[in-house]
């Protein structure tokens, strides 16, 4: 037996419970992973309270994890027993001690990088791979708004801005939040709970306001993000902490300077294994490379799944999250 998070019926962190269940054997082309560390994300909660529907219930939760492959199923050539792994994609169910899921979705682990930094860092870090190099392929030079940017993926986004020579002006709420984002290399930071968000960024730019903006944050801060933006720059909605943007008037967009829109996401840049590992590469080598650190600043048992999620939702985290199996 092994146990794992489900949960029978959308809701609060209440609804998560803890039981025993038989591990699954990996069918073919999958592998099964004895978990070591798992990753938490703002993700996990839209599923738990139902924003995004899961596939059926009770439903397992959670994307991310790093650990040891112990299964392999049959055709899965480029993994072994034994060998030390990460994912970021796949089923729900990373919330567990064993996790069953597609091989392509899972990448080897290079020596340096252990487990616990693997499991907090691989879906935000890949998150923030595809948005800074992909999604607008940043040469160095640009400003960007980043909101949240003491978070967990704005931890890893401001410190790879810096690396590659980007202004990265970032929003949090709070002194401590911005001491954190400005120590990982934040150009300049906005406190939104005492500040005005585009007045600040348009003195921040003598006027130019920016290339792009990043906003994860979703239905509170929408149209504040477009107004940030330059003519004909680029908004990248990736997230919804304060709820999903809904009845959007396309007009919009020309009323606030002929701008682009995208909604991104990491199912869509990793589609592949080829994509996701030379995604996964890149992160690895930034990660080898000490310009990104992931701060683990939370650590939980497995069990408190529940309370992690809840302290992430009412904002009193910073970095990234780990559950310990
Ligand atoms: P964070 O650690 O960034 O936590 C969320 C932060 O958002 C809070 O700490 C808070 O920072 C800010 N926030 C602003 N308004 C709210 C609100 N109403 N409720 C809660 N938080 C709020 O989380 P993650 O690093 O796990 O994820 C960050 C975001 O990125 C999430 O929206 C997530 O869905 C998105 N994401 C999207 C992906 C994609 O591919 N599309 C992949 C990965 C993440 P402050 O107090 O400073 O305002």
């Amino acid at each position: 037996m092994a146990q794992r998070i489900q949960f029978a019926r959308t809701g609060g962190p209440e609804v998560l419970e803890l039981v025993d269940v038989t591990p699954a054997e990996p069918a073919a082309g999958e592998v099964r992973v004895r978990n070591q560390a798992v990753g938490l994300n703002f993700i996990d909660i839209y599923f738990r309270t139902g924003l995004y529907p899961a596939p059926g219930l009770p439903s397992g939760l959670g994307t991310e994890g790093a650990g040891v492959v112990e299964a392999v199923g049959e055709g899965v050539t480029h993994l072994a027993v034994g060998d030390r792994v990460a994912y970021a994609q796949g089923p729900l169910g990373a919330y567990a001690e064993q996790h069953v899921l597609p091989a392509d979705k899972v990448v080897a682990l290079p020596e340096a990088i252990d487990v616990e930094t693997a499991a907090a860092g691989m879906l935000k870090g890949l998150t923030v791979q595809y948005l800074l190099r992909q999604t607008y392929p940043l040469k160095g030079g640009e400003t960007i708004l980043w909101h949240a940017a003491a978070g967990g993926v704005g931890s890893i986004a401001c410190q790879w801005a810096k690396a590659l020579g980007v202004r990265l002006i970032g929003t949090v709420s709070s002194p401590e939040k911005a001491a954190l984002a400005t120590q990982n290399g934040a150009w300049a930071t906005i406190d939104y709970t005492r500040e005005d968000v585009v007045e600040r960024v348009r003195e921040l730019t003598d006027g130019a306001m920016c290339d792009v903006v990043y906003d994860s944050v979703g239905k509170d801060t929408w149209e504040t993000s477009l107004d940030c933006l330059k003519k004909r720059g680029l908004m990248v909605s990736f997230g919804n902490a304060s709820g999903a943007v809904e009845g959007v008037n396309i007009g919009i967009l020309n009323q606030k300077g002929a701008l682009y829109v995208t909604r991104p996401s990491l199912n869509g840049y990793a589609d592949t294994r080829e994509r996701l590992e030379a995604m996964a590469g890149e992160l690895f080598a930034m990660l080898e490379g000490g310009q990104v650190t992931i701060d683990i600043s939370n650590r939980y048992p497995l069990a408190e799944a529940g309370d992690a999620q809840a302290a992430l939702a009412a904002r009193r985290t910073t970095g990234s999250t780990i559950l310990l199996p």
